[in-house]
Parts: structure tokens; C-alpha cells; sequence
């Protein structure tokens, strides 16, 4: 299986608390980023002319639904005539509630987008304003409306947690909205505040306070029970899924399949040997520069060795509801995890569950992940 991630950095206002590759852009940055996208497929395609047709397509950023339905076309029929796309291929596209309209949901739906990524992220305006994003609560679930109309059977609404002064009756609240919209997938993420944006400085200036640790729990547990309770399937960490709609984009990273990716900013992972990292670094005017000249903007980040390799697919498959399958370790690498991990495996316990097949976490250890997980390191 192989995959494909495109990145359009560009958002129509930056987020106080975002630190992802973005930046504002007009209609003619947007143009002409996506002719420099067309050049980059054709470059990617060079360097990998055996790869096979992509069973996952995923256009991420940034705000890709700033781009209209003929440029999204223009790029899928370039990728199509280049590699290939399998018939059954889940192709994504991450839309913000705030740039949407029926008829460019329908023309994406044409154009061979079937999976919607929503950038819902709350159902209450003041959090909704306090994040500072461009749409109210009433737009997202319109969004959700009329991307069932436009014909979109696979959605997904992002929601946030662990919001400043956010009670656990008021995210409940916003929970049983957000069922109410019947979403086939859900990823959740507390908020953090990194490094560089508004929301640490102004976390730094006493100006707003982050969810205290005791709380940011409970909201994980009821987030958890809640879905569950509601038929949905905690398959990893951030993530919720119906019955047979897991993200199948997003599980390449897990399972270290090969995912090739243009764009700037964008990450690309070769199954070869150990593995290989690339990255086509975070700047414009570089990315721009060197595809005017027909040069790959990529750069090789990591080349794994078999112990990097090992220790990467541990601790993404901990990430994982599957978990770590043993008897595919002992078959990939050679060694049982069993032999190599004794020490960091008795540390994570009790959260790490065990049997013969397979190491899993626990809620608890989803929730004390970065620690527990560090034993292994
Ligand atoms: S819309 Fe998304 S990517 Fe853009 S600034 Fe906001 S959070 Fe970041």
C-alpha cells in the first residue's frame, strides 16, 4: 500500500494557538503554489518511478479547502496520470467550517474527494472566539449538513479539549453536540501551548491559564466514555472511529508504510532498508526558488538504522488500539521485543497490557503516554 500527503500551507487567519507550517495567503499565492505542487508530483514521481498507485491520498495544511474544487481536480488528475490512484483510494481533504459552500463541496465530491477532515473544534462561539477561529458554531454544523448533501459519506470533525476554563459539564455538552452530528470519525486534542505562538505568551503573561493536570484527565476519561458509549472505537490516542472508518491515511504513519509527500513543509517516510525520513523544509521562498528550477526541494531528515527502526515502530504502534503485534516484530527485526524491551516493559507496567500476540496501553497509559514511553527510548 502506498500513500501520498500534500501540504497547502496557507490559512485564511493564523490561530493564536497554532504552531503547524501556515501563513495568510491570497488567491495568487494559492495559484501559484499549486503549479509549483504540479512540479513537485512530477519530481516525486522521478525519484520513484516504481511506486505503486496510491491507496490513500491526503491533502492537509494549513486550510487545503481554500483551494477550489478545479485546483484540488487539477492536482488529482496530475496524480493520477503520474502514479495512479486505486479505485477503492481514500482521498481526504481537511476543510475549515469557515470557507465552505454547497456547490464546492459537490465539486469536490466530483473531483474524487471522499473523506472530509472538519476543523470543528468546538460548538461553543465564545470558545470557538477565544480560539480565534474564523467560524461560529452554527457554521460548522451547516458545514456537516451540507457536506452529507454534497454527498460525503466518511467525515470527520476535529474537537479540542482542556480549554482555559473549560468545566467537564461544559464539554459534555459539547460532546453530545457533536454526536448529534453523527460524524463517521473523531480526533480530539487538548490543547497545548507551544512554543513561539500568541497562546504561550500570552499563557506566559498570566493572561489566560491551561487546564490543570487533574482536570485534563478527566476530560480524556469522559471524552473516551462518552464515544465509546456511543458506539465509536478509541483506536489511538487522538482518535475515535465507526465500524470500518478508521483514517487509512493516517494509520501509514503508524504502521511505518511508505507515504510519499509533496509540499512545503510536508514529511515523507521510503520503506526501504531501516527506513528514511525526508522533509521538504518549511519556507516559501525556498520551495518556490528550487522548483522554478526543476530542483527536489526534499532533504533526507533520518536514515534508521535497525535499533532506530525498532524503537520508531514500538512506540508508534503503542500509540495504536492494535498495539504492538509480536510475532510481526520478531518476524521484521529478527529479535523479540519480548528480549530487547524486559527493563522499559516492567517500568510501564501496569498500564502496558500483554499476551502473546501483542503489547498494548491502557487509557491510563494513553494519558501518561510520553512518559511511560520514553523507557523505551
Ligand atoms: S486553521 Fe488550522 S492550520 Fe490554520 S492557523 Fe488555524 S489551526 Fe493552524
Amino acid at each position: 500500500m502506498s500513500s501520498l500527503y500534500l501540504h497547502i500551507p496557507f490559512c485564511s487567519k493564523k490561530c493564536p494557538y497554532c504552531d503547524f507550517f501556515s501563513q495568510v495567503g491570497q488567491q495568487q499565492q494559492l495559484d501559484e503554489y499549486v503549479e509549483l505542487l504540479r512540479r513537485d508530483i512530477l519530481i516525486v514521481k522521478k525519484g520513484h518511478p516504481q511506486n505503486p498507485p496510491f491507496a490513500t491520498i491526503y491533502f492537509g495544511g494549513g486550510t487545503p479547502s481554500l483551494l477550489s474544487a478545479k485546483q484540488i481536480n487539477l492536482l488529482l488528475t496530475d496524480i493520477n496520470g503520474t502514479f495512479g490512484i486505486e479505485p477503492e483510494a481514500e482521498i481526504t481533504l481537511e476543510a475549515n467550517p469557515g470557507t465552505l459552500q454547497l456547490e464546492q463541496l459537490i465539486a469536490y465530491r466530483q473531483a474524487g474527494v471522499n473523506r472530509l477532515s472538519l476543523g470543528i473544534q468546538s460548538l461553543n462561539d465564545q470558545k470557538l472566539q477565544l480560539l480565534g477561529r474564523i467560524h461560529i458554531a452554527e457554521q460548522a454544523r451547516k458545514s456537516v449538513a451540507m457536506s452529507r448533501k454534497a454527498g460525503f459519506h466518511n467525515l470527520s470533525l476535529d474537537l479540542m479539549f482542556a480549554l482555559p476554563g473549560q468545566s467537564l459539564q461544559a464539554l459534555e455538552q459539547e460532546l453530545s453536540q457533536l454526536l448529534g452530528l453523527e460524524p463517521e470519525h473523531i480526533s480530539i486534542y487538548g490543547l497545548t501551548f507551544e512554543d513561539g505562538t500568541e497562546f504561550a505568551r500570552r499563557l506566559k503573561s498570566g493572561d489566560i491559564s491551561s487546564c490543570e493536570e487533574g482536570l485534563y484527565a478527566e476530560q480524556y476519561h469522559l471524552v473516551h466514555e462518552t464515544l465509546i458509549k456511543a458506539g465509536y472505537e478509541h483506536y489511538e490516542i487522538s482518535n475515535f472511529a465507526r465500524p470500518g472508518f478508521r483514517c487509512r491515511h493516517n494509520q501509514t504513519y503508524w504502521q511505518r508504510t511508505t507515504c510519499l509527500a509533496v509540499g512545503a513543509g510536508s514529511h515523507q517516510f521510503i520503506d526501504q532498508t531501516w527506513g528514511e525520513r525526508w522533509q521538504v523544509p518549511p519556507d516559501l521562498a525556498r520551495y518556490k526558488e528550487l522548483l522554478r528550477k526543476n530542483i527536489n526541494p526534499s532533504q533526507l531528515l533520518e536514515t534508521f538504522d535497525q535499533q532506530g527502526a525498532m524503537k520508531e515502530c514500538l512506540y508508534l504502534a503503542l500509540r495504536t488500539s492494535d498495539g504492538l503485534d509480536l510475532p510481526y516484530f520478531e518476524q521484521r527485526f529478527g529479535f523479540r521485543a519480548e528480549d530487547l524491551f524486559t527493563q522499559a516493559f516492567r517500568k510501564a507496567q501496569p498500564y502496558l497490557k500483554s499476551d502473546d500476540q501483542r503489547w498494548y496501553f491502557d487509557l491510563e497509559g494513553w494519558l501518561l503516554y510520553d512518559h511511560l514511553i520514553s523507557h523505551f527510548l
